[in-house]
């Protein structure tokens, strides 16, 4: 297989379960050296397997403790991997959480709390990237973009989601953010985009999909007629942090079967 992240170091956020995770390991499998990132001390074994089994399919990388939501430890994390690495190539904001309430009930605590870790833990990882992109430059033997950024957002950031006000207002939050960043750093060749998941098997959604009943009626939302695997978002990173999408910027790739096609509308007319 063509190592086409070959060289490039590539940080991870949230990394140690689910899409995080699957893109980890693809994006080792495609030549790049990985931080998987995990937030706190209970993560650390979770991150360790998922560094082994990259380890073992022939992978490099380390584990790295960092809450994305706190600026002094995503400066360390940055400042840590570049004087081990010598630089970033790639940042794939993916952390993230749900803190679900009926809005009359939703607590400021559960609107601070999601909005602090999915959307200002994006901002954070960002800009520590863009700081060192500015900084390195374009290296043709690296890539042939300064650096790149995905950003995991959702479906959610087109879809309204009753019960889900915080969670959808983070992913819209994002596609304003990653735009505006990358309309003001693509002339000095960084790409930012993000990658819209559907629904994904993975820890944040278990319930929609871990029982035939519930997996038949989140099946009603996909046209394509399967639950997404993390797999499917691994090849979407891989691709968008690669020079193959050398020319995409400010987009972001819907990689949901078709849930964003309003499959509702699809017998009535
Ligand atoms: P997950 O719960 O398995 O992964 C989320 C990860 O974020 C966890 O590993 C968690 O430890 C980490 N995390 C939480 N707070 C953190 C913090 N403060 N600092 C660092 N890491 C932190 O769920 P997932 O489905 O893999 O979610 C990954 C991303 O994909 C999220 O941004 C989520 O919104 C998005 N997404 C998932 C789906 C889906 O169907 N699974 C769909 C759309 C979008």
């Amino acid at each position: 297989m063509e190592k086409k992240l070959a060289g490039q170091i590539a940080i991870i956020t949230g990394a140690s379960s689910g899409i995080g995770a699957g893109v980890s390991k693809a994006m080792a499998m495609a030549g790049a050296t990985v931080i998987v990132n995990h937030p706190v001390a209970a993560t650390e074994a979770a991150a360790a397997a998922v560094l082994a089994e990259i380890r073992e399919a022939g992978g490099t990388g380390i584990t790295c403790q960092c809450d994305v939501s706190k600026e002094d430890e995503v400066k360390k994390m940055f400042a840590d991997t570049i004087s081990r690495f010598g630089t970033v190539d790639i940042l794939v904001n993916n952390a993230g959480l749900q803190r679900d309430a009926p809005f009359q009930d939703m607590t400021l605590e559960q609107w601070n709390y999601l909005l602090s870790v999915n959307l200002t833990g994006q901002f954070l990882c960002a800009r520590e990237a863009i700081r060192e992109f500015l900084r390195r430059g374009i290296v043709p033997a690296r890539s042939r973009a300064a650096g790149k950024i995905v950003c995991m957002s959702s479906v959610h950031e087109v879809i309204p989601w009753a019960g889900h006000a915080n969670y959808a207002a983070s992913k819209g939050g994002i596609m304003m953010m990653m735009k505006s960043i990358a309309q003001e750093f693509a002339p000095h060749r960084i790409r930012v985009n993000s990658i819209g998941p559907g629904a994904i098997k993975t820890p944040i959604n278990h319930t929609a999909w871990d029982t035939p009943d519930a997996e038949a009626k989140l099946l009603e939302l996909i046209p394509y007629g399967r639950v997404g695997i993390v797999e499917d978002i691994g090849a979407a990173a891989v691709w968008l942090a690669s020079d193959d999408s050398d020319y995409v910027t400010g987009t972001t790739l819907f990689v949901d079967g078709g849930m964003t096609l309003y499959p509702g509308f699809s017998t009535n007319g």
